[in-house]
């Protein structure tokens, strides 16, 4: 069983991952959102109290901004490596109005990138996590066995114009992924977005 829900909000899409055994959320809103995020998901039919693990794709506050208030909600937040030092800073983004909850580290799941796809399968989930800077230094995407690719902010191929973000593509498209669900906008086929008027 494998069911992706979107459970967006404010222009930004926020994933639940669904297998058998778990579900994982990507990314989550801006500070304050949790009503949001709760109405969304109650209408999918998902409690926040369903889902154990959250993977934030890059710390920029509209994917990360509600990370230390769903940790207060019991979720475990999954850190990647590259990710570490970026999470300090998320707070220069912030507003004082927003009311940020500043992300601690004490209670995360760190992982490296290479125990990421052990981590995962523990979990329940067939994939694993890639670095893919470009849009930010600490971007991941969350890659899935199954061919779904969660790329954040990342831009899509067509506007790929440095090497870091052809090199992050490259490394997307070596794992047989063909469809993407990205942060904004809606999910895209690979081949159609290379053929496509873009
Ligand atoms: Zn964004």
């Amino acid at each position: 069983m494998l069911n992706i829900v979107n459970v967006g909000y404010d222009s930004t899409n926020y994933y639940v991952i669904e297998t058998a055994t778990t579900k994982l959320l990507v990314d989550v809103g801006f500070p304050g959102t949790l009503p949001k995020l709760t109405h969304a998901l109650k209408r999918t039919g998902i409690a926040l109290s369903a889902i154990p693990y959250l993977l934030i794709t890059h710390y920029h506050p509209d994917h990360a901004g509600l990370a230390q208030e769903l940790k207060q909600q019991g979720l475990k937040l999954l850190v990647l490596e590259p990710q570490a030092a970026a999470i300090p800073q998320l707070k220069r983004h912030m507003k004082p109005a927003y009311h940020y909850q500043e992300i601690t580290l004490d209670d995360t799941v760190t992982l490296s990138l290479a125990r990421s796809r052990a981590f995962l399968a523990g979990i329940g989930i067939a994939g694993e996590i890639i670095a893919t800077p470009g849009h930010s230094n600490d971007s991941v995407t969350l890659v899935l066995d199954a061919g779904m690719a969660f790329t954040g902010d990342l831009p899509p191929p067509h506007m790929a114009t440095d090497e870091t973000l052809q090199r992050s593509w490259a490394a997307i498209q070596a794992r047989h992924v063909h469809t993407i669900y990205p942060g904004h906008g809606p999910v895209y086929r690979l081949a159609e977005e290379r053929h496509g008027e873009g």
